[in-house]
């Protein structure tokens, strides 16, 4: 008989990952067991007690949504497990679905179990589709699942992971763009109008980890509001990005090995990607790694996303290009999108480039930003906005250089923007 032991430390998903480019299903069964048989009303408490939020970027406590989901009582909900991951600075779904598919599937399984499913789309980038056919039909094969799975291939777009995204993409109309309903509709008419839970795939993998050692297990990590760990990508620390898992409440600087002398190479940290926000480097290093103490600072953590930006490179340049690519990648449907993002990015390229044809000076941009927050059908206008306010406010003194003595000689490219050269992640 296989003994399986819960993880002792902090390291939970990545705990095989070392050992193996891929945990196939035999040496996935071998280290975590068979799933427990537990009844929904069961697996709802179970992840109701672990406190486990969303790990796609919101961080909504799982078990309410389950809950909405299980009692919509319509039709047969349907499962997404949503790996579309179209933030560029993240690459931790795409490692997970490589490395551990199993736990990913074990997850949607249980959620499919927990709010009475009998449909699991598997919604990812195209190359995470042969290694989900794989493990599938090793799966079908020894007979684990009892409901019927399939693959639905995100597009390349930043919003493709957005729950509504998703949902139009699954259900064949404007795959990939955010549609005019509100989270609470998709819960109820979501795929093939039918009430439809989107769940992000790392927030699967805890699930699957959740059912099998507890609640109790869970929580023994982390903190109250945050609990467990969390998969980050992190870039701009090695060579090449990484992924890192964190313990929440945890710091950067300890998670990551930085000091205050390595610290000072770094101009600034982005959390939580290109829809979350810039911090000071010395607060990024030592506030808790959370969602709630990065919203404290202007920030998001978003779905584990961690920039250092080096020194030499223009802060001012490198957001300008990626404040130009978000506005391309808005849906072009509200007036947020068609028209301020544009007048935002063209703000950050005159300040980037051509200082002195900014209007206004310094204090246009958050003002701009104003215009667009809270007006969007979709969160994406906020996200740029955030994004946009908080690279004014940490990178204020190279701003000001900018103005007072113009341009800098701009080198590398950092940041990766997806279709353009890049230094970063993707
Ligand atoms: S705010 Fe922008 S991205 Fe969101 S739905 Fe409207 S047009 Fe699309």
């Amino acid at each position: 008989m296989t003994v399986v032991t819960a993880p002792v430390g902090p390291t939970r998903l990545l705990d095989t990952s070392g050992t193996a480019d891929v945990v196939g299903l035999d040496a996935h069964l071998a280290r975590w067991g068979a799933l427990p048989d537990l009844r929904p009303a069961a697996l709802l408490d179970v992840v109701d007690q672990s406190g486990l939020r969303g790990h796609g970027g919101a961080w909504f406590p799982v078990g309410i949504k389950w809950r909405a989901v299980a009692r919509s009582g319509r039709s047969k909900p349907v499962v997404v497990a949503n790996g579309a991951e179209g933030e560029p600075g993240s690459g931790k779904d795409r490692f997970l679905l490589h490395h551990s598919p199993h736990l990913v599937l074990d997850g949607a399984s249980v959620a499919a179990r927990a709010v009475g499913a009998n449909r699991v789309v598997v919604h990812v980038t195209p190359g995470s589709v042969s290694g989900i056919e794989q493990a599938l039909a090793d799966r079908t094969r020894q007979g684990l699942d009892t409901c019927a799975f399939e693959i639905v291939v995100a597009p390349d777009r930043f919003l493709a992971g957005q729950e509504s995204a998703a949902v139009a993409t699954i259900n064949g109309k404007n795959p990939g763009i955010p549609t005019f309903i509100g989270i609470r509709t998709i819960r109820d008419q979501g795929v093939a109008g039918r009430p439809t839970l989107v769940q992000n795939v790392e927030t699967l993998a805890h699930v699957a980890l959740i059912a099998r050692f507890g609640p109790q297990w869970f929580r023994s990590v982390g903190t109250d509001e945050s609990a467990g760990t969390a998969l980050v990508t992190v870039t701009g620390r090695w060579d090449a990005p990484r992924i890192v898992e964190v313990p929440l409440g945890s710091t950067l600087g300890n998670a990551l090995g930085i000091d205050a002398e390595a610290a000072r190479s770094i101009q600034g940290v982005l959390l939580g990607g290109y829809g979350g926000g810039w911090v000071p480097t010395s607060t990024a290093m030592s506030m808790p790694f959370t969602e709630e103490a990065a919203r404290s600072h202007g920030s998001s953590i978003g779905a584990g996303v961690a920039i250092l930006l080096p020194s030499g490179v223009c802060p001012i340049a490198e957001c300008a290009r990626v404040v130009r690519y978000m506005e391309g990648e808005g849906a072009g449907q509200c007036g947020p999108c068609v028209n301020g993002l544009d007048l935002l990015a063209t703000s950050m390229e005159h300040l980037a480039y051509r200082p002195r044809s900014l209007h206004g000076g310094l204090a246009a941009l958050p003002t701009l930003c104003g215009l667009v927050e809270g007006r969007g059908a979709c969160r994406h206008p906020d996200g740029v906005a955030r994004f946009v306010r908080t690279a004014i406010e940490v990178f204020a003194d190279h701003a000001n250089l900018h103005l007072s003595r113009g341009p800098c000689q701009t080198g590398q490219p950092f940041l990766a923007v997806p279709g353009r050269s890049s230094g970063g992640s993707r």
